[in-house]
Formats: C-alpha cells, sequence, structure tokens
C-alpha cells in the first residue's frame, strides 16, 4: 500500500472514530448532569423551544418591506434559511411563502413561551399547495439540527452488567463489591452487559429525577433570576411528567431492591444522544390518513437479554409502547390529510394538545410533540360543520397556505420538471413563464375599489388581472400612470395583498394549482407536434385545458371584468410573449438598440431646456455654441405624441424637465436614466422604431421561409437576407437559447400574429 493511501485511511478512520464519539457519546447520569449544568437552557427546551431554536439556527432574511408591508405598517416577514434546502433529496426546496413561514415561526414562538406546543398546527389551502413540503421542510431541518452540537438530544438506557460486577447473579445488591471507580454501568462494553433497556418514549433523562424535586434540583444550577422563567417554558411533560409505566417500574424494583437508595438507581442509567430521522420514524413521523392507531401497547414477551434480568424485574409486566404518538416523541408528528380520517379517530389529540399526555392501557404517557396537520379547504369546510368544531378549535391553529401569486416563484417551482424534460427534448426559453403567468392569473381576484381610498379607488378599479400580476411579483406599475398615481398605488400594494386574507374564499384558494401546470407542461413536452417544448406547446395543452370545465371548479367561476377568464388569459400570455419575442428577434437582428432611445430622451431633454432658458448649446464636435436643434425637439414630441397647442407643449416640456430633476433628487449617486423617468415614453420609442424596421423583418422573414423550402440554394446565399436570416438564428441561440427549430418557429410565430 502507498504511504500516502495509508496515511489517508489512518487519518479517514481518526476522523470516524471523532465522529463516532461526538455523535454516540454515552455518559453517566452524572456526567449528564455536570453537561445539564453547564448548558441549562439548551437541555430545558421543550420541542416547540426546540424546533423555534432550529429554525434560527439555520438563519433567516427579512423580505424587502415594501413587497410585503406598506411604509405606514410595521410588518417582519422573513425568509427562513432551513426551508431552502432539500432535504434527504426528496423534498424540494420550498419556493415563496414566507408569510406562511413566519406564521409557522410565531405559532412555534408562542407555544414555546406557554411551555410547550399545546395546540395542533393545521396547515389549510387549495390541494398542491406546498403543505407537504413546509412539513418537510420543517422535519429535514430538525433531522440536520439534531446532528448538530447545539442541537444535540439525550435519553436513556437502563443497564444491567453482567454476572462478574455484582456477586453472584445479576442481582441488583452487592454494589459495595464494586471496584471503586465503577459508579455508574453506563461506560461497560457491550461484553460486560448482560441487559441494556432503552425508554420507548426517548424520555429526556431529566425525567429520571422524580417530579417533585426536579425544580428543587434546578434551582441548584439555575441561576435565581432564570429559575422561574426556564421553569415556566418547560413543557408539562418536563415539568410534571414522570417516566413512562416500563421505565418506572425498573426505577421501583431497583430502588426497592436498595433499600430506597436513588443513586443506586442511577447507576443503572446511560444517558445517550439521539437522532431524529424521518427515514426510521425517530421523532419524526408522518400519519396518512388510512392508519389511525396512534399509541398503543402490547405485552411482550421477554427476549433472551431480559432472561438475564434480575427476577424481581422479571416478574413485571413489561409493556412495550408502540404507534405513533410513542414514536413521534420529542419530534414532530404530521397527520396528512388530518380531515380525511372520521372525526372519533383523532378527537383524542384534543387530550393530548390539552394534557400533554395520552393514556395508553392502565398508564399515562407524558409527551412532548409538535403536532401539526394538513387539510384542503374542502375538507375543512366541512369539518367547520361539525357540531364539535368549537372544541376543536380551540385546540387547532389555523395557518393557511395558498397558491403563489408571484410569477417569479411560480416558474421556480417548475424547474424541476422541466430539467426531467431537458434530457429527451430542446427547451425554448419562456416555456415555465408562460405558464407560471396563466395560473397566476387564474388565481387572481379583482380588487373591490370600496375597500381603498377614494384617492386610489379609480386605480384600483382600472387594473386588469394582468396588471396586478405584475404588480405582485416585480411591483411592476401599469402603463400610463402619473408619477403621483404610481406612488399612490405604491403605498397601496400592501392593501391590495391582503385584501381578501381574511375571508374563506380568499385570493390563492381558486385557481390552476401547480400539478395541473405540471401535467400542462408534461403534456406540452410530449407533443409531437412541436420540435421543442414551447411556450407555443404549453399554449395548445392551455386551450385543451380549459375546455375541461366539468372537471375544474376554477373554470366555472363568473367572469367579472377580466378576472377569472382562463380562455382570455392564454391571449394575454401570448400578447405579452409577443412583446418579449419581439425584442428578442429584433435585437438578434441587430436592430434593437435601446441605447439610442436612452441618447435620443437626453438629447430631447437637452435641448429642450436649453431651449426654454434662451441659452445656446456647445457643440461638442465643433466647439461652437448654436441653437438648440428644433428639429430633434419636434421629432421627439412627434414620436411620444405631446399635445399640439401651445400651453399645454410648454406644460409638458416643463414637466419633463421637473420630473427629471425629481429623478436626480431621489437618486443623487446615480446619472438619470431617462428609460426610468419616462418609462411610458420610452415604450412609445421602441414602438416607433419597430414600425420602420417592419419591411426588414418581413424580409428576412421571407428569406427564412425560402430557405426552409430548399428554393434555389446558391442565388439565396448570396442575399443580404438570406445572411441576416441566418444571422439571426445563430443570434438567437447564443443570445438567448433557441436552438434552430424553436428559434425557426419563434420568428414565424412573431410576423405572422405582428407584421
Ligand atoms: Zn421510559
Ligand atoms: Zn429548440
Amino acid at each position: 500500500m502507498p504511504e500516502n493511501t495509508h496515511d489517508a485511511l489512518k487519518e479517514i478512520s481518526q476522523d470516524i472514530r471523532q465522529e463516532f464519539e461526538k455523535k454516540r457519546r454515552l455518559l453517566s447520569f452524572e456526567e449528564y448532569l455536570s453537561l445539564f449544568a453547564s448548558a441549562p437552557i439548551n437541555q430545558c427546551r421543550g420541542t416547540a423551544r426546540y424546533a423555534l431554536d432550529m429554525i434560527e439556527h439555520y438563519g433567516k432574511t427579512p423580505l424587502q418591506k415594501s413587497k410585503f408591508g406598506s411604509d405606514n405598517r410595521e410588518e417582519s416577514i422573513y425568509r427562513f434559511h432551513v426551508f431552502n434546502e432539500p432535504i434527504d433529496g426528496t423534498a424540494p426546496k420550498l419556493i415563496g411563502h414566507e408569510n406562511v413561514q413566519t406564521e409557522i415561526y410565531q405559532k412555534l414562538k408562542t407555544s414555546a413561551q406557554q411551555g410547550g406546543s399545546n395546540k395542533l398546527i393545521l396547515l389549510h389551502g387549495p390541494n398542491g399547495s406546498a403543505k407537504t413540503t413546509l412539513v418537510h421542510g420543517l422535519m429535514g431541518g430538525l433531522e440536520r439540527y439534531s446532528k448538530e452540537d447545539e442541537g444535540a438530544l439525550y435519553t436513556f438506557n437502563w443497564i444491567f452488567p453482567v454476572e462478574r460486577f455484582t456477586k453472584g447473579g445479576i442481582g441488583l445488591k452487592g454494589y459495595e463489591a464494586l471496584p471503586e471507580n465503577l459508579i455508574s454501568f453506563s461506560k461497560l462494553n457491550d461484553d460486560e452487559i448482560a441487559a441494556k433497556i432503552p425508554c420507548e418514549l426517548k424520555d429526556h433523562p431529566l425525567l429520571l429525577i422524580p417530579p417533585a424535586q426536579r425544580k428543587e434540583y434546578l434551582a441548584t444550577i439555575l441561576p435565581k433570576e432564570a429559575l422561574e422563567e426556564t421553569w415556566e417554558r418547560l413543557p408539562v411533560s418536563l415539568r410534571e411528567g414522570d417516566l413512562c409505566h416500563r421505565c418506572q417500574q425498573i426505577f421501583e424494583s431497583i430502588l426497592i431492591a436498595n433499600g430506597g437508595d436513588y443513586r443506586n438507581v442511577l447507576r443503572h442509567i446511560q444517558v445517550s444522544r439521539f437522532f431524529l430521522t424521518r427515514r426510521y420514524r425517530r421523532g419524526l413521523v408522518t400519519v396518512e390518513p388510512q392508519m389511525h392507531v396512534d399509541a398503543q401497547y402490547r405485552q411482550v414477551t421477554l427476549d433472551k437479554s431480559m432472561s438475564s434480568l434480575p427476577p424481581s424485574l422479571q416478574s413485571l409486566s413489561f409493556f412495550s409502547l408502540g404507534g405513533d404518538l410513542v414514536d413521534a416523541n420529542r419530534g414532530v408528528i404530521e397527520y396528512s390529510d388530518l380531515l380525511k380520517r372520521p372525526i372519533d379517530s383523532f378527537k383524542y389529540l384534543l387530550g393530548v394538545c390539552e394534557s400533554g399526555s395520552v393514556n395508553i392501557g392502565s398508564s399515562i404517557a407524558y409527551l412532548d410533540i409538535v403536532l401539526l396537520g394538513s387539510t384542503n379547504e374542502v375538507q375543512l369546510d366541512a369539518f367547520k360543520e361539525f357540531p364539535d368544531f368549537s372544541s376543536f378549535k380551540a385546540r387547532i391553529e389555523l395557518v393557511r397556505v395558498p397558491y403563489l401569486l408571484a410569477v417569479s416563484q411560480e416558474r421556480e417551482i417548475y424547474a424541476p420538471l422541466l430539467s426531467q424534460v431537458k434530457g429527451e427534448k430542446h427547451i425554448a426559453p419562456h416555456v415555465d413563464w408562460a405558464a407560471a403567468l396563466w395560473a397566476v392569473l387564474t388565481r387572481l381576484k379583482k380588487p373591490n375599489s370600496i375597500n381603498y381610498p377614494p384617492s386610489v379607488s379609480s386605480i384600483i378599479s382600472s387594473l386588469s388581472p394582468l396588471d396586478k400580476a405584475k404588480l405582485y411579483d416585480q411591483e411592476e406599475m401599469p402603463e400610463n400612470l402619473s408619477p403621483e398615481e404610481r406612488k399612490t398605488l405604491r403605498s397601496n400594494i400592501y392593501r391590495l395583498r391582503n385584501e381578501y386574507s381574511n375571508i374563506p374564499m380568499y385570493e390563492g384558494r381558486m385557481g390552476a394549482s401547480v400539478r395541473e401546470m405540471k401535467n400542462t407542461l408534461f403534456d406540452a413536452a410530449h407533443n409531437p407536434e412541436f420540435p421543442c417544448l414551447s411556450p407555443l406547446a404549453v399554449f395548445r395543452e392551455l386551450s385543451n385545458l380549459v375546455r375541461r370545465t366539468s372537471e375544474y371548479d376554477f373554470l366555472r367561476q363568473d367572469i367579472k371584468d377580466g378576472y377569472h377568464d382562463a380562455e382570455d388569459f392564454i391571449d394575454t400570455v401570448r400578447a405579452e410573449y409577443l412583446d418579449v419575442i419581439d425584442r428578442e428577434v429584433r435585437d438578434s437582428m441587430g436592430l434593437y438598440e435601446t441605447t439610442q432611445w436612452e441618447e435620443f430622451m437626453k438629447k430631447y431633454i437637452h435641448h429642450v431646456s436649453h431651449s426654454l432658458k434662451k441659452e445656446k448649446i456647445k457643440n461638442p464636435t465643433t466647439g461652437r455654441t448654436e441653437d438648440p436643434d428644433r428639429q430633434l425637439i419636434q421629432e421627439f414630441e412627434m414620436i411620444v405624441e405631446a399635445p399640439q397647442n401651445e400651453k399645454d407643449l410648454a406644460a409638458f416640456r416643463q414637466n419633463m424637465i421637473s420630473q427629471v430633476g425629481a429623478w436626480s433628487l431621489d437618486h443623487p449617486e446615480s446619472e438619470v436614466i431617462y428609460g426610468k423617468v419616462f418609462p411610458d415614453f420610452w415604450k412609445k420609442l421602441e414602438r416607433h422604431f419597430y414600425e420602420s424596421q417592419k419591411s426588414v423583418m418581413t424580409k428576412m422573414h421571407s428569406a427564412l421561409v425560402l430557405s426552409g423550402n430548399g428554393a434555389d440554394k446558391e442565388k439565396e446565399k448570396r442575399s443580404d437576407d438570406f445572411q441576416l436570416a441566418h444571422r439571426t438564428l445563430k443570434n438567437l441561440d447564443e443570445k438567448f437559447g433557441y436552438c434552430s427549430e424553436c428559434g425557426t418557429e419563434v420568428i414565424n410565430f412573431l410576423i405572422k400574429n405582428r407584421y
């Protein structure tokens, strides 16, 4: 074996050992107490607090206030990083839903402050909103956190040593004969252990201190000021809870055998670190609706190791606990589709929430579990009609998980699907965007102007679904609003987002689901008529989808001022798409020169302001002073359709100059970006130039069609139009990622629909 391989192996083996030592730390009860004393707050955590600390541990980013709150409304919404990372490769990253994340965080916080999780957090929303992803994000975070130093969790085992440690048989007496240093059996090797019995509930080692003495004990290690607060924050199971039935039996029989010497009981305790895992259902349990036995007990036949136990213990009936709640103790249990099961089958959960314990057979098991559930809206509505709903309501925290309303977030959701398709077919640009925009449009509700201050009500009532979608996503303002109107609208975005948040038919409850959109994309990808998965293929599938009105509620909603018009939304998206590809095709033809327009606006302002001040302008090339360029001024004003009569024109000019001034004041560090100050004029310039380029476009297209038809090759190749067509396709590929097939498709579609 080469030297370096040998060293490398040695190093690896050392690493593994260190890791092993660090993770598999086995402690005597005394050692645990000193660990406890060194970090009492960490070790005193109930599960709600633990989950909360976990979320904090992975960090959070506050969202831009303007995005969610308005200027006069203080509200902190966070993106919690724990949801950013996929969990054991099975759950995807949670996209968006910062409101929901923050709400869950707040609920856990309240629960932790009140000493434990005494309410079930029920996530509700339409089918296919991200409820499961949220829960799995939390579980994945807990799983990772339990492996870190800050998240170390401990429970305990009972250790019974082999005979040679006790005089004659594995009796419970005779400790006087033990070696002096063996105050605990916790560190014995496997071959020195006759029986090892874990606590099935993974109970906290603190429970080994009897409830009556527990607070007293904490007083010896916590500073006086911290004691009361820590005590109040402990979950019921740690404040009042006792050992589980089996552990109690073991505890008592050792105690009796040793004449009441508690220290001899502790000698049998091995505190061990444990890790939460979803796969092995250790502290992280998902319960599907068809399974409904949540905790049970059974009498076990004693196995071989048990048969070597002291006779006094053997005679005790040993019960083995089992079931979901038992597995989930000290972690999270998720009841997926909670309300799909008969109500009687989960009524007992109310008791669990209320008392922090559950009856198993004749004994009580104290539990410390964060209870989560999910349900769709239809089931929740039905549940609300149930006569006992009010008693449930007091023990349930409802958290709403709507569909996403931001196009850029929705499209991010499709990314995994698209990368799957990629292997089979080329994916044209904007596919995800087109699908996402349509999906969001189907989910929007028309704002009602009576919910807004009079100053903004007319702007609000004129918002189209597309306007609203753009506002939600990037806070992009509708065209043709004055700067003043923009400002007013901006300060009402918060109100707009929350207009329907307190009613049952909230925004994001109805509409196309992610599942449906994924199916649509998938079908579009497999349509042989389209060489690539392109927006055109998506439009085709959507046209089929909107006809299936009997299958989808959202397709049967009343159309109101363009809202809920799923069929028309296909045209809306198509029109937007045409704008996008128009720019890309022109850019690829070398015709899209936005710097020209920027320059044009800049010159206009320069000349018109000098002309107003009746000043001359220094020509930068000749160095001579000249009159302002009247022709330039007139051309600009003609293109942007400035008013004709003198008085209005003067006001128009003055207004432009003051807007530039205002912009400079707001952005002292930056040079004026005219496209941003005058977005509408920018668009008008764009349109104007488009018009003038029309003939070049159609000529290029004809050449493209000709070459596609295999016309006279040689002659064709010499033509400028052909060269341009060829160059355009090449640029479409290099700049935007169109292959020659979807590149040709997009040019054909553009020319056919616009020129
Ligand atoms: Zn136990
Ligand atoms: Zn393609």
